[in-house]
């Protein structure tokens, strides 16, 4: 346990302090210079002191798994590809699957096979799942080990081309997702340090599953390097209330039940997300999909509401948040919309009236900028609106939706307050919030007496730093209730 950090550098240009914990709380903070040197006190040699920072929307067992993954987006032919792989096998355990995703090959200009990844990796089984997840690209070992159950001629077929679709291709990637509970929980524990080591303190996890079970499981073997709130699904909410969970109820120390989650609307990709206006191009559903009709989502929020539980609503069209936000008018309560993607002018004022926080992953914005032009033409300015929302006095918190974008809220801060990535032109440069708005975004406590010690220390002032430097701030430490989660510094390594 940490007692007490010694010359820290406040955002804003204050003087250096000190800073004293006890019981993982912060309980003074004094001049530079005023608390020795000894066990249990950290130098920051003037380092930027700051809170520990929250991703308010990850999927952490996907993350997990996805983190895991060979990373082939981004690579332009089936050689390179193939050589991706091949340096990836010189790091695999003997007969360990390699497994990728991520790849596109609309424009490639030679084709995928099954020898190209068996001459890269002979002796493991390859598989390669495509970005749009309906193709996977596998090698004769793969095909061996996987393709038991598939019908012949794919199997026959995949021999050669290397490649399965659809069905054959998701029954395959069913069986790599189906890694048991101890290797998931480990994946789990990896994923929450690499987490701690960019700063994060704490997750609301969003996984679809019956979390409490996982949580349980993992806390008991010893699980505590982030702060994270689980959310329930409306298929869960009876035999969540039976068991007596409620928001806030606790299962560890750091583990908690967070929101009821729902989801309304589809998304901006499949032109599934809930318009008020139709898509310009022609689709199943020209308005989108709105799931769960108001006269649905309203008895529904009330019983969880009842019950004890914070809500969460996923709405990404401009109709599904005005639905959205006429049932929490309805029920006089607030709560948080996740994404709040696209916005109806007339529905920025309410989300403070309403007490709703728009729970936003401003990432999504540099990797949706071009479809969102092409299926939202005209109404861009309205997506992803944080400086308009702020302006009407909305809360706003920021997260990832890991696997979507990376764990990782440094991309998120940068991605909000330059809505810009790759050196592109800023998108709607004018809908940008400061750092300081950001930071605020991510973070849940102070440096204050009386806060916990859930803190964090970088080398770069964070208020003044590029966007290319926040993307890839270095955390030099990181204090969970001052404890330790990360630390990269030399007086640390030493001890
Ligand atoms: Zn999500």
């Amino acid at each position: 346990m940490i007692r007490a950090i010694r010359d820290a550098r406040p955002l804003g240009g204050h003087a250096p302090i000190d800073v004293t914990i006890s019981d993982g709380v912060i309980t003074g903070i004094h001049p530079a210079g005023t608390i020795a040197a000894g066990e249990g006190v950290i130098d920051l040699e003037g380092r930027f002191l700051l809170p520990g920072l929250w991703d308010e929307h990850v999927h952490l067992t996907q993350w997990a798994q996805h983190r895991r993954r060979l990373d082939l987006s981004g690579a332009s032919s089936a050689r390179e590809v193939a050589d991706r792989v091949a340096d990836a096998r010189s790091h695999a355990a003997p007969g360990d699957t390699i497994v990728g995703g991520g790849f596109r090959d609309g424009l490639w200009p030679d084709a995928p096979s099954a020898a190209l990844l068996d001459t890269a990796a002979p002796d493991h089984p390859v598989v390669l799942v495509s970005a749009d997840v309906h193709c996977a690209w596998l090698n004769s070992a793969a095909l061996d080990r996987f393709g038991a159950g598939l019908p012949a001629a794919e199997l026959e077929g995949a021999r050669t081309s290397g490649l399965l679709r659809e069905e054959a291709a998701f029954a395959v990637t069913r069986q790599l997702d189906a890694a048991p509970d101890d290797v998931l929980d480990e994946w789990v524990a990896a994923a929450a340090r690499e987490a701690a080591a960019r700063g994060v303190v704490g997750v609301v996890d969003l996984e679809m599953r019956w979390s409490v079970d996982d949580w349980r499981r993992r806390t008991a073997a010893g699980f505590d390097g982030l702060r994270v709130e689980f959310g329930v699904y409306p298929q869960h909410l009876d035999r969540a209330i039976e068991a007596g969970l409620r928001s806030g109820a606790v299962v560890s120390e750091t583990v908690s039940v967070g929101p009821l989650k729902v989801i309304t609307d589809g998304s901006l990709n499949t032109r599934t997300a809930y318009c008020c206006d139709p898509y310009p191009e022609e689709a199943e559903h020209p308005y989108g999909l709105l799931t769960v009709p108001p006269c649905d989502l309203h008895p529904l929020l009330a019983r969880a509401s009842e019950a004890g539980f914070e809500l969460a609503v996923h709405a990404i069209g401009d109709g599904a948040n005005k639905v959205a936000l006429d049932v929490f008018q309805k029920l006089g309560r607030g709560g948080r919309i996740e994404h709040a993607q696209l916005l109806h002018d007339s529905d920025l004022a309410r989300f403070a009236a309403l007490g709703v926080i728009a729970s936003v992953q401003p990432e999504h914005a540099m990797d949706d900028r071009d479809v969102a032009e092409r299926f939202w033409p005209g109404r861009t300015r309205r997506s992803f609106a944080l400086r308009s929302l702020l302006d009407a006095g909305a809360t706003i918190v920021l997260g990832s939706d890991a696997p979507v974008a990376p764990l990782d809220p440094w991309i998120a801060i940068a991605a909000a307050t330059t809505r810009s990535r790759d050196g592109r032109e800023p998108f709607h440069g004018e809908q940008a919030i400061t750092p300081a708005e950001a930071l605020a975004a991510s973070t849940r406590s102070l440096v204050a007496v009386g806060a916990r010690a859930d803190l964090i220390a970088v080398d770069t002032d964070p208020l003044s730093a590029s966007g290319d430097a926040l993307r890839t701030m270095p955390v030099a430490l990181t204090l969970l209730g001052g404890r330790v989660t990360h630390a990269a510094l030399p007086q640390l390594a030493r001890s």
